[in-house]
């Protein structure tokens, strides 16, 4: 049962701002400098009850423009590959870029599901700037502020509605888990062939 969340998104729009606030410690290394996080971080996530893994993407250590992109895709496929759902995180304070149109494109393709979360939304004025995001082409858009936390009550009630339910061993009766236990092999044959003696 897939219950893997990531984040993606181009470098400096807040990603491992939020990873460590949904993980609730600081694991992911934030910086002013885009592609600091290296690598993909690993985390748990714990909301209502339910917990998930998460994921922060990044590693995009090279300063050349290309090798930048190619890095950030490559993670967004990787991502689509991996997760259930994908947290495709923008900047409001920036707008859409063009990468933020190739990723959006990556992921439509994918058909995965996907929240568009417009980050550093901090104030009121900076909240009707968000509507531009739809021209990305995502029906489930979110406003948060990571630095603040505003807005991530919403987005966990959301990821948990759209992971796969875990099932524990204590919702199971003792006949159900018994039952589990059979192999369920059926054995073919003509009547009278020995079908017993193979059981035996
Ligand atoms: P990443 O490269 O996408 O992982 O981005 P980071 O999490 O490293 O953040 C990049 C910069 O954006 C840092 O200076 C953060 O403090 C800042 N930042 C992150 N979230 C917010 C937010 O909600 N509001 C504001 N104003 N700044 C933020
Ligand atoms: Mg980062």
């Amino acid at each position: 049962m897939n219950r893997t969340v990531a984040i993606v998104g181009r470098p400096n729009v807040g990603k491992s701002t939020l990873f460590n606030r949904l993980i609730g410690e600081r694991k992911s290394i934030i910086d002013d400098i885009s592609g600091v996080t290296r690598d993909r971080i690993y985390g748990e996530v714990e909301w209502n009850g339910a917990t998930f893994d998460l994921i922060d993407t990044g590693g995009y250590v090279d300063n050349s423009q290309d090798v930048f992109e190619k890095a950030i895709k490559e993670q967004v496929k990787i991502a689509i590959d991996e997760a259930r759902v994908i947290l495709f995180v923008v900047d409001v304070m920036t707008g859409i870029t063009s990468l933020d149109e190739d990723v959006a494109d990556m992921l439509r393709k994918s058909k995965k599901d996907v929240l568009l979360i417009v980050n550093k939304v901090d104030n009121n004025k900076r909240l009707q700037e968000v509507a531009e995001f739809y021209g990305l082409g995502f029906a489930d858009l979110y406003s948060l502020s990571s630095i603040s936390g505003s807005g991530t009550g919403e987005i966990l009630d959301e990821v948990v509605e759209r992971l796969p339910k875990e099932i524990e061993d204590a919702e199971l009766t003792a006949e159900q888990i018994e039952e589990m236990k059979i192999p369920k092999v059926a054995i073919i044959g003509q009547p009278n062939v020995g079908k017993s003696s193979l059981v035996n």
